[in-house]
């Protein structure tokens, strides 16, 4: 009989197939007590799993270069990385040392990691925990001497049902067969799920109880857009489905038509359609999906994932590919945002009560110099190879504009007098996210090249609904008109002093807020880029001016309900 069940969506599109249990190689620790005389030989073999872990993860890294984008493949460089992380290393060998046991060893050291990772609000550190227990499932099957399973052998059309799917078991995955991703387990951020959009493969995670459900062999529908799988489909069920999914295929094919055209209203007013990414591993997209500029890449995640800060080198290559990539289209980099749901573990902050009230973004970087001023160095020298803006988060204040923006001009007169040469001007703006920043918006943009509102942050202070909290969701209101008139305010407070204002926030993907904010007077609107055709799209049938008129009217509106009520007449959708 057909059952319906429905998990959490982690990657776009329909995947039918036969169920293909992957069970993860649980590895038995032998209980062995290896008798002090032959410690050294423990620790041997361990230096020796590490060596082979090397090796093995070159080759994995290599071979999933091919069939994955580059850069997914670059997870393995994070494995390799903790492979040589100092810290780590040490305290297995303390381990060895006391366990007599250099799996024992691994297993307790890796525990430490994975309960750190495990204890952290922020999800996507949360799914770093899978990261190590991949590492540490590879360096004590090396010590055994025994093999991880296998997913390359699969070679015929399936769905993959697993508990959970480690990095380096995701990343063996081949599109051609795998048609779809079930997990128990696992977030939207986590490596598998970054992996499986990379590979346009439908993926579900979410359901606990997954594999009791599921017999290998069977036949099972993934509808990655509803979040549905459908156990044993009927025929009409898979004929429905694949109704759908040709649908979506030709759907996709005919906004390929919006390559190259320019993102203008119906009545000819341009708009700028930039994307966001959180690193080079993005670009693939950005320019397969004609994106017309990076208009916020979030830096945090070159400082995540990881056991110690991201080096000026480091940071300068990431900086440096983006840059070199878009055809000297503009790239807005955001410098670190780190604070509020995002951690960075290995800097041992003090917790804090409230941290999206705490020190978060610039707040934090004002009060670390060395680390903003490595990342400001970074940019300066990236700044050489592209279109480069900088942008400073979670500005309240213009002081701390300014002390931001000092530190980013003696970062560039240091590095232009070493070079000998005077680099371009790169222009500074801030997002705005706070209701502080709002308000004196027009004292601001007299300091400022650009604003970009970053409305996910705005919502959640301007409603004192955390954007996290399911308990005050109903009131996280993107269209209060309390919001609005923030958004409105800063838009004519740019306009006013020749500055221009874009939107990155998740607003920024919201047909029914587009036409709003087009009709605000909106210069930029940067989303995930494989948003951007089917926004071109939507933007083409919007006249500006209907939406002028709209755009008075829903400030003067009670309530967000009022509001939307109003959009959807204006686009006809009532
Ligand atoms: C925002 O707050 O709208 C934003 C784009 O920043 P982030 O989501 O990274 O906080
Ligand atoms: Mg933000």
């Amino acid at each position: 009989m057909t059952e319906i069940i429905t998990g959490l969506k982690l990657s776009e599109g329909i995947g039918f197939g036969s169920i293909f249990i992957s069970k993860r190689a649980d590895i038995d620790i032998s209980e062995r007590e290896i008798d002090a005389a032959h410690i050294n030989e423990e620790i041997s073999a361990y230096k020796e799993s590490i060596q082979q872990a090397h090796i093995q993860l070159r080759i994995l890294r290599e071979n999933v270069g091919e069939h994955l984008d580059e850069d997914s493949a670059a997870i393995f460089d994070a494995h390799i990385m903790m492979l040589d992380d100092p810290g780590f290393n040490e305290q297995i060998i303390n381990n060895i040392n006391s366990l007599n046991n250099a799996e024992k060893a691994i297993q307790l050291a890796g525990q430490v990691y994975i309960t750190k990772f495990e204890s952290l609000d922020s999800e996507y550190m949360k799914a770093r925990a899978l990261d190590v227990k991949d590492i540490c499932m590879r360096l004590i099957a090396n010590v055994q001497g025994t093999e991880l399973t296998d997913l390359t052998r699969v070679d015929e059309p399936v769905v993959v049902v697993a508990d959970e799917l480690t990095p380096s078991a995701s990343a063996q995955l081949d599109s051609k067969y795998v048609k779809g991703i079930i997990t128990a387990t696992g977030g939207v951020t986590s490596h598998s799920a970054i992996i499986a959009r990379s590979l346009n493969i439908p993926a579900i995670s979410g359901v606990p109880d997954i594999l009791s459900k599921v017999n290998h062999g069977d036949d099972i529908i993934v509808d990655g857009f509803t979040g549905d799988i459908v156990l044993s489909p009927t025929e009409i069920e898979m004929a429905a489905y694949s109704e759908k999914s040709k649908a979506q295929d030709e759907r996709e094919e005919k906004l390929k038509d919006f390559i190259g055209k320019e993102t203008a209203t119906l009545d000819g007013i341009n708009i700028s359609l930039y994307a966001n990414i959180k690193g080079p591993e993005d670009i693939n997209d950005v320019t397969s999906n004609d994106a017309e500029g990076v208009g916020l890449y979030r830096t945090e995640f070159l400082y995540m994932n990881r056991m110690n800060l991201p080096s000026e080198d480091e940071q300068f290559e990431a900086y440096k590919t983006v840059l070199s990539s878009t055809d000297d289209k503009p790239v807005i980099i955001r410098t670190l945002d780190i604070g509020g749901d995002k951690e960075l573990s290995y800097l041992n902050l003090p917790k804090e009560s409230n941290p999206f009230l705490g020190e978060r973004s610039i707040r934090f970087l004002l009060k670390n110099e060395e680390i903003f001023k490595t990342q400001l160095r970074a940019l300066v020298r990236a700044s050489e190879h592209g279109n480069l803006k900088v942008m400073f988060p979670m500005v309240t204040t213009i002081d701390e504009f300014n002390r931001a923006k000092a530190l980013l001009v003696e970062e560039k007169e240091k590095y232009e007098a070493e070079i000998g040469k005077e680099l371009d001007n790169i222009a500074v703006g801030i997002m705005v996210e706070t209701p502080s920043a709002a308000i004196i918006s027009d004292q601001l943009a007299k300091h400022v090249d650009f604003f970009s509102i970053g409305s996910n942050d705005l919502i959640q202070y301007t409603m004192a609904a955390d954007r996290l909290n399911d308990q005050v969701s109903d009131l996280y209101q993107p269209y209060h008109p309390s919001v609005l008139g923030l958004i409105k305010k800063v838009i004519d407070s740019g306009r006013n002093n020749n500055k221009w204002v874009g939107i990155c926030g998740e607003m920024a993907c919201d047909y029914k807020s587009i036409a709003l904010l087009i009709g605000f007077g909106i210069d930029e609107l940067s989303v995930n880029p494989k948003n951007i055709l089917a926004i071109r799209e939507h933007i083409a049938k919007i006249k500006k001016t209907d939406m002028e008129h709209l755009s008075e009217q829903v400030l003067l509106a009670d309530s967000a309900e009022d509001v939307l009520y109003l959009i959807e007449e204006h686009l006809n959708l009532t």
